[in-house]
């Protein structure tokens, strides 16, 4: 894609927010440009290539891209707002190209990955209604992109990622029938990149982390408890052999808290558990038990780390 490089070796740039330049890594005392100007320079230069024939695709994604780029720096250098704008621009650039090359698989898959900045900003800033917009919007992308190359990796984690986050947007809004049903989409997605990549450990933590969404939004004590289960194996074995990470071991914390404050009769025979479950029903609504559970977490974990 188009990657901003030095006009004159070709080399790196980088920007320099005190200089408010782009530096050449190469040759950086004597190939540099000042940042607005270059930055006008490239969005042109990429514009007349693609004003020039609208029928190269090549040339509109470098459009797209440059402007992705742009506002990338811009974002680094701390101008939220720039970003956003040339975020904005980057995408339109690209929904225009996709209602005429929807089947290009270079336009599916740009498309997509600027739909994920909009995903990502809204979930930062807390817009999850958007945030769930966008993520439906790339969805029917991802799957497309999935099932032309099933055994591409990448293509892969970007389904996973959208159907997390549709999941995690409708638990957000408590509508956890929804969110169970994604879950266990990505759950499936993550068995199957585990079962060809055995040794990965980073893939075995997301698996754990997909059981572990499987619990939060499980309806019945039974699953609750595999998901559970299946996770603490996998963290365990992981810690087992040394490759636990940080985010991992946080996970392995709260599944062993969760564990031991589950009513113990719950883990063993079917006839008791169901009186456990109705037990810790009783009073309340299904997102009372969970504050409860979760509560009761907290307090646990609390008690560990004192
Ligand atoms: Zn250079």
């Amino acid at each position: 894609m188009s990657r901003i490089e030095c006009e004159r070796c070709g080399g790196r740039l980088r920007l320099s927010i005190p200089d408010a330049a782009y530096v050449c890594v190469r040759d950086p005392s004597n190939h540099f440009w000042p940042r607005g100007e270059a930055e006008q320079r490239w969005i042109a230069m990429w514009r007349g290539r693609a004003e020039a024939d609208p029928s190269d695709v090549e040339a509109a994604l470098g459009l797209a891209s440059v402007h992705g780029t742009i506002g990338s720096m811009s974002l680094a250098a701390g101008e939220a707002e720039r970003a956003l704008a040339l975020f904005k621009d980057e995408l339109a650039i690209l929904e225009a190209l996709h209602k005429a090359h929807g089947g290009d698989g270079r336009v599916q898959e740009a498309l997509l990955e600027s739909l994920g900045v909009q995903a990502e900003i809204a979930e930062q800033s807390g817009q999850w209604s958007t945030c769930l917009t966008v993520l439906e919007q790339m969805l029917p992308l991802a799957q497309a992109l999935h099932d032309a190359r099933p055994r591409d990796d990448e293509r892969a984690r970007a389904l996973s990622s959208c159907l997390n986050g549709i999941g995690r947007m409708h638990r957000q809004a408590g509508d956890l029938g929804n969110a169970a049903a994604y879950f266990a989409r990505d759950l499936e997605l993550i068995s199957s990149l585990c079962a060809r990549h055995s040794d990965d450990a980073e893939l075995a933590t997301e698996l754990a982390i997909a059981h572990f969404n499987g619990y939060l939004v499980s309806r019945e004590a039974k699953d609750e408890l595999e998901h559970l289960q299946a996770a603490e194996r996998i963290l365990d074995e992981l810690a087992g052999n040394g490759t636990l990470a940080e985010r991992g071991a946080d996970v392995r914390d709260r599944v062993k808290a969760v564990l031991g404050v589950m009513p113990a009769v719950a883990a063993r025979s079917p006839e008791p558990q169901r009186a456990a479950h109705a037990s810790v029903e009783q009073a309340d609504s299904e997102q009372g038990r969970r504050a409860w559970l979760i509560g009761r977490v907290e307090k646990e974990l609390q008690r560990r780390r004192a």
